[in-house]
């Protein structure tokens, strides 16, 4: 799960991590309010920021032609007026796709002056089963594009899960990026709130770009989150009710959306050939033997290994709704899964939505005789595959028919 730039700061504040005082406004009037209070405090400049799950924002451009989905201003009547260019309206980055994504929410926030950018990130490492700390000199850009030309300006820390980030270890990364002064300590202190964040949130991901040394109002030098990105383990979300509540179903794919109320992995894809698959390694295999016979797979969808009869309508529904669909592969291997139960939560699915494409069913392993006879009792016109080859080449031959 991902999380806004707002959220992401609003968790790494809770670790004591150093972020621009802002807040969250859903409407244009929230943000004149906001900016209103924000400069009679004191701030001399504001930015106002569009909330997407997608980066490159600075760098976007709306669909109505406005340039910029971060943009810094200078009164109350500026903010309003930038608001009233982002909010609603679609914002497109080099990460949205060219449909870009609406703007719901604006993250308006002190901007103080910038004086050096960097990037702070902490993953984990699978080849060496650690977290990792990445930082550089580079920040602002994409970590790509410096692992790419300038591998050398990345440093990497790793950290032993079993002892936790070591402050040695903070003071190390703060020294290769050149931090002194002023600065040093605070950043060793933020360095730690990041890793802890981290730690303690479950995340997989959380990306500072940038991490900046900025002027303060009294003219001194502080170090603190411009950006954060912070993406969460699932597995893990269970134990985080707070971080669930900051899901935004807007950011997600509705068919994804839906497929996750029934248990469902399902992800959509640009092929017209659905398939409705039991286990994650046989619905991969799916996709690509669809492709081996030259078709394109419109999901890929996994039921998981007990489904129920509730799930495999609802996935059925599903995959229904995906417009580009022109023809449906079932491919079960009941090892725990009841193919009789696949059977029924088809029948019923089919007899719901009155399909009309062709839907091919290649059922095998446990009970597989009650769940043949169920599908020959229906009722219903579907083509039998004898393997997972047959199938997989009469579902392309009905589609390209
Ligand atoms: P992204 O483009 O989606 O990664 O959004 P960022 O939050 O990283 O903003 C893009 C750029 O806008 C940053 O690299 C900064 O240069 C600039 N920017 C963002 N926030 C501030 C701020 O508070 N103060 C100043 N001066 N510049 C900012
Ligand atoms: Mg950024």
């Amino acid at each position: 799960m991902n999380i806004h730039e707002y959220q992401a700061k609003q968790l790494l504040k809770q670790y004591g991590v150093a972020v621009p005082p802002g807040e969250p406004c859903r409407t244009v009037a929230e943000v004149t309010a906001i900016a209103e209070k924000l400069f009679a405090a004191g701030q001399k400049l504001l930015v106002i920021k569009s909330q997407i799950h997608a980066g490159g924002r600075g760098k976007g451009t709306f669909t109505h032609g406005f340039q910029g989905g971060v943009k810094l201003v200078k009164s109350a009547a500026e903010a309003t007026e930038v608001a009233g260019n982002m909010l609603g309206k679609t914002l497109v980055t080099k990460q949205t796709g060219p449909e870009g994504r609406v703007v719901g929410t604006v993250l308006v926030a002190a901007a103080e002056k910038i004086l050096k950018e960097f990037y702070l990130a902490v993953l984990l490492d699978r080849a060496n089963s650690r977290p990792l700390i990445m930082a550089s000199t580079e920040g602002g850009m994409d970590i790509e594009e410096v692992a790419a030309h300038s591998p050398e300006k990345i440093v990497r820390e790793h950290v032993d899960p079993a002892v936790g980030l070591m402050p040695y270890q903070a003071r190390k990364i703060a020294a290769a990026l050149g931090l002194k002064g002023e600065v040093f300590n605070p950043a060793c202190k933020l360095i730690a709130g990041v890793y802890k964040t981290w730690w303690e949130c479950d995340a997989s991901m959380v990306e500072i770009n940038p991490l900046a040394i900025v002027e303060t109002p009294e003219g001194k030098q502080s170090i603190v989150c411009v950006d954060a990105k912070i993406g969460l383990d699932d597995n893990a979300l269970y134990r985080h009710a707070d971080i669930v509540a900051m899901r935004d179903l807007a950011e997600e794919s509705p068919l994804e959306v839906e497929a996750s109320k029934f248990s469902l992995n399902y992800i959509k894809l640009d092929g017209n050939i659905a398939c409705l698959v039991n286990g994650a390694g046989l619905a991969m295999s799916t996709m690509d033997i669809i492709q081996h016979f030259g078709g394109r797979p419109a999901n890929f969808l996994d039921v998981g290994g007990g489904a129920s009869k509730d799930q495999v309508s609802a996935a059925f529904r599903i995959i229904l709704s995906d417009p580009s669909v022109k023809g449906i592969l079932v491919n079960i291997f009941g090892g725990i899964m009841d193919c009789n139960v696949i059977a029924t939560g088809i029948v019923e699915a089919v007899k719901e939505t009155g399909l009309k494409l062709p839907l091919v069913v290649r059922l095998e392993g446990n009970n597989v005789a009650a769940g043949k006879t169920t599908l020959a009792g229906s009722g219903l016109t579907l083509i039998t595959g004898d393997s997972m080859a047959d199938a997989a080449r009469k579902v392309v031959g009905a589609v390209g028919a």
